[in-house]
């Protein structure tokens, strides 16, 4: 990972390229003793998750089109 101008949440470790965010993040972790997903989703760790997830909605979207196609070619499916 680069380390250059990354910020760390002391509290529960997430790192951000933003020192005011990673500021926030810090506050709502202490207050709340939890972290917020509206703070978290831009720190470094959820970013290169939610590019996983991408990838993952992207293989079910493609096998529930396989899915309806192979209805579609069974005669299962009513036209709309
Ligand atoms: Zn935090």
């Amino acid at each position: 990972m680069d380390t250059t101008d990354v910020f760390q949440c002391e509290t529960c470790g997430l790192h951000y390229r933003d020192e005011t965010i990673a500021r926030q993040c810090e506050s709502f972790c202490k207050e709340h003793n939890a972290c917020g997903i509206e703070i978290t989703k831009h720190s470094l760790e959820t970013a290169s998750r939610a590019k996983k997830l991408e990838d993952v909605k992207e293989s079910v979207a493609n096998k529930k089109l396989f899915y309806k196609s192979y209805l579609v070619s069974q005669g299962r499916v009513l036209r709309a």
